[in-house]
């Protein structure tokens, strides 16, 4: 993989950018389009006061003489207007219209006849002081009909050359852009410190990850990601030393389980191989009995590493739940005559879903062999299908020993045992309902617990009816 830029460089290189970018701007509208903003500002101004005097002109009963001096005045700007009968200037005395030759008078008229009324001249005159700067001026002229009679109404206004302007504002632009460079490099590193350094010391500190170790440090902790991160990290430290001590229980279970029915078949078959009158029926039915319980571990311990791996294909049909039940309590009826046990069956009638039958009678099963082995004195059992609002839910209670509530939600994990010693021979290594619950999530299926320490517990999972999951 292409090795990725720092993120102190990355944002040192965006702010830079943004820096630019910024006094690029402030430069390009001081130095370049100062002059022609103004510019065009004083061209807006002699445009208004010609289109004001105009209207007053046209309008009867409007003062002339106070319009044209208030509108001089505020924008500055010098007036005359020529007629056959007038000829009437106002405004700033030095204003070039008072010196304008009537050549000059007579051309901006006639350009303005020439171009729709209107005409926008620009002259330079010397400066009366004798300098040699040039103060430049623009006229406006424009032409109107007033009572069937031509007036000829001039506007002027003065343009200071802003080279002075520029040249200070130049001054300060080296000193801002210095300034904004120089705080750009500070807050490069202020951020550095504050954003990336806690991040590097979180990465550093992932290397005892695989340990299940990780010390969030405090001082890493400035902003709500970096914490954020420190507490998932930790998180996923505790995560993996639960993972690592269930799988060393897992295998202290397994190597048990396996141990105590292969003690039994040596000890039986040495018996019956070296005791005479030992070689019984009775001898051998104890062997087949343990090599059964051997296939079913192993068979419990194969399911669950393909049900993991995906490799587990349901094979869904459309059944009735009640009769699928209804079959496998048969099993249990030995139970009921052996131990005591007392079962109670409320099965609602046309329970039709589409499921792999096999999968879910694999899923009662478990329910029912915890039920037996976690019923402690207590040995009725409540086994409920019926219809509810969101689906056929079965359920299968018992009176037995219950689990604590913050034990709750472990039990489906994998190779969780609630009490790690071995409740019952019978029972298995805690991955009874880890296969429960990969099957029921293949299902789509809602599943759960309700249980209460020492006075039973109720596993139940509900699946879609047959209409709404068929394919
Ligand atoms: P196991 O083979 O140990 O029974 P399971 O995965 O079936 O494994 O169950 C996990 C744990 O959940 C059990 O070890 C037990 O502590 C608890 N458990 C399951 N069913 C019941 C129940 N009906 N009553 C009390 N505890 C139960």
């Amino acid at each position: 993989m292409k090795k990725k830029i720092s993120l102190k460089w990355k944002i040192g290189r965006y702010l830079l950018l943004f820096a630019f970018l910024v006094i690029g701007m402030i430069w390009i509208l001081q130095m370049f389009l100062l002059q022609p903003m103004y510019e065009s500002s004083k061209v807006r101004a002699l445009t208004d006061t010609a289109e004001h005097i105009s209207s007053a002109l046209s309008a009867e009963g409007e003062d002339l003489a106070d319009v044209i001096y208030s509108e001089s005045m505020g924008n500055d700007t010098c007036v005359r207007i020529f007629s056959s009968d007038i000829d009437m200037i106002a405004g700033n005395s030095g204003c070039a219209l008072y010196h304008m030759s009537s050549r000059e008078i007579n051309q901006n008229t006639k350009n303005a006849l020439e171009n729709d009324g209107t005409w926008l001249s620009r002259s330079g005159t010397s400066d009366p002081r004798g300098r040699s700067q040039q103060i430049r001026n623009i006229t406006y002229t424009k032409i109107l009909e007033v009572e069937d009679e031509r007036v000829v109404l001039m506007v002027n206004t003065g343009i200071t050359p802003l080279n002075a302007t520029t040249d200070t504002l130049r001054k300060q632009l080296y000193l801002i852009s210095a300034f904004i460079i120089v705080s750009l490099l500070f807050l490069t590193l202020l951020l550095n410190k504050t954003i990336t350094k806690p991040l590097s010391a979180i990465t550093a500190e992932t290397k005892h990850l695989p340990e299940g170790e990780f010390r969030a440090d405090e001082s890493n902790s400035k902003y709500l990601e970096a914490q954020l991160l420190n507490e998932a990290l930790q998180q996923a430290a505790v995560d993996i030393r639960q993972a690592d001590q269930a799988k060393k229980d897992l295998i202290a279970n397994v190597s048990h389980d396996l141990r105590t029915p292969l003690t039994m078949i040596t000890g039986y078959g040495e018996m019956m191989r070296d005791l005479p009158g030992e070689n019984t029926g009775e001898n051998l039915q104890v062997i087949i009995d343990e090599s059964k319980r051997l296939t079913c571990l192993v068979n419990d311990l194969l399911d669950l590493s393909k049900l993991q791996a995906g490799k587990i294909v349901l094979e869904k049909e459309v059944f009735d739940l009640a009769v699928l039940i209804r079959e496998e309590m048969k099993k249990y009826e030995v139970y009921e005559t052996r131990e005591q046990f007392e079962f109670e069956c409320v099965l609602t009638e046309g329970l039709k879903v589409y499921a792999d039958p096999n999968r879910i009678a694999q899923v009662f099963n478990n329910f029912m062999s915890n039920a037996i082995n976690y019923s402690s004195d207590s040995r009725r059992i409540i086994i409920r299908a019926e219809k509810t609002s969101e689906g056929i839910r079965t359920s299968v209670r018992d009176f037995g020993e219950g689990i604590e509530k913050d034990k709750l939600a472990d039990i489906w994990d994998r190779y969780y045992k609630v009490d790690r010693r071995h409740v019952r021979p019978v029972s298995g290594s805690g991955i009874g309902l880890s296969i429960v619950k990969e099957i029921l999530d293949l299902h789509g299926a809602s599943y759960g617990v309700e249980s209460e320490k020492d006075k039973g517990s109720t596993f139940w999972f509900i699946l879609p009816p047959e209409s709404t999951s068929a394919e």
